[in-house]
């Protein structure tokens, strides 16, 4: 099995790089809406911004979550407790780990 803290790591910049896109995205979509505001808000492309703005709100929501996620397994690693569940403190199990390496719950308590 791949050596989790790697794994975590490798994932945790992975989101980083997701983050300064979507970011910048949104610096774009604030700027356009800064400059269409002064605009009837009824116009068309006003309303195309918006969901423009929903579905990255919604993207950049995600990925705080997964990155908290990260972020606590890789605590976990540094504890040494990483692949221990939180709530019953025995191991999870290897499969588990491999299909979701951010699981902090034994497929029991999870369930
Ligand atoms: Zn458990």
């Amino acid at each position: 099995m791949t050596d989790p803290a790697s794994l975590l790591r490798a994932r945790r910049a992975d989101l980083a790089a997701q983050r300064v896109s979507l970011t910048a995205e949104l610096a774009g979509i604030r700027a356009a809406k800064g400059e269409s505001s002064a605009d009837d808000e009824h116009d068309p492309e006003g309303s195309t911004l918006s969901s423009d703005w929903s579905r990255i709100s919604g993207l950049e929501a995600g990925l705080s979550a997964q990155e908290a996620e990260v972020a606590g397994a890789l605590d976990r690693v540094a504890a040494g407790t990483y692949g221990l569940c939180e709530n019953c403190g025995r191991p999870i199990g290897a499969p588990r780990l491999e299909a979701r390496p951010t699981a902090a719950l034994c497929i029991e308590c999870a369930s």
